[in-house]
């Protein structure tokens, strides 16, 4: 038995078994499992399943929290010849409407209604490099953006603590205890939920943090994705766990607390489609 995945035979967002597959991609083609260093490739089968009671589909390989650690300490994109520096200098460096993180902190700044209001604690959880809050600092914000950052990955830290004035650390949700309730005015969670074991636990998390008209901004790809991708994509591999509909995000954060108050649903440029939306807690 392979300590690192385990698989799913329910829902693991709303432990259901009303359950259909959609989507076959080959082990063979994925990429993180090479990261994770799993051989018994023969053995080992993925399928993505539609879940009739929440409306989203989930991976039925499941990573353990030990393959969490290992896929996630370091970049998940360290596989790539370049270093996070040097990816983030490419990013950087980008056309303003051929990057995928302008045009989307296009979107949020412009649907948000405290963004530019005021000076801002805002975190941005599973920063990354820190692509997007640079982003926002540099071509967005009017006011005083006091940044802060949680990633697992080692060297992403790092690039965000040379590039972004802020306060960046390297963990998960266990780092959310060194903020008092209620300190952000602004959370961000870009691409990130789709990647989580207990997603519903970490928006109960930034629920706490986040100040009562803060706003969290979130972004993930779409379940439409299996109408026009193959099922070899990069979008469908052991990395990512869920993927949302419009209605099972909606509930997911409805049982949270929170109400959606933007929403968008569209293609990217890079030709995936991404729910972004923007919640507020329910009062
Ligand atoms: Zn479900």
């Amino acid at each position: 038995m392979n300590t690192l995945f385990t698989y799913a035979n329910i829902c693991p967002l709303c432990n259901q078994e009303k359950i259909s597959l959609i989507c076959s991609p080959r082990i063979e083609k994925d990429i993180y499992f090479q990261k994770l260093n799993i051989r018994n490739e023969k053995k080992v089968y993925s399928g993505w399943y539609f879940c009739k009671s929440c409306e989203g589909a989930f991976n039925n390989i499941r990573l353990t929290n030990k393959g969490m650690l290992k896929m996630y300490s370091s970049s998940i994109t360290s596989m790539d010849n370049k270093n996070a520096l040097e990816r983030f200098k490419t990013i950087s460096e980008l056309n303003k409407n051929e990057s995928e993180t302008f045009l989307k902190s296009n979107w949020f700044v412009s649907n948000s209604s405290v963004f530019n209001s005021k000076n801002l604690n805002f975190l941005d959880f599973g920063c990354g490099m820190g692509i997007f809050q640079w982003y926002l600092k540099n071509y967005f914000s009017k006011t005083k953006l006091f940044a802060y950052g949680i990633d697992p990955s080692k060297d992403y830290i790092e690039c965000c603590k040379k590039k972004i004035k802020g306060k960046f650390m390297c963990g998960s949700d266990e780092k959310l205890n060194f903020f008092s309730d209620s300190f952000f005015d602004l959370i961000s969670s870009i691409t990130v939920l789709e990647h989580l074991l207990d997603p519903y636990l970490n928006l109960v998390n930034l629920r706490k943090k986040l100040s009562t008209n803060g706003e969290l901004w979130i972004e993930v790809p779409s379940i439409k994705n299996f109408e026009i991708l193959s099922a070899d994509h990069d979008n469908f591999r052991c990395q990512h766990l869920f993927m949302h509909s419009e209605n099972s995000i909606e509930k997911l954060l409805s049982k949270v607390g929170f109400v959606i108050k933007e929403f968008s649903h569209k293609k990217s440029i890079r030709g995936k489609f991404m729910l972004k939306l923007i919640a507020k807690t329910k009062n």
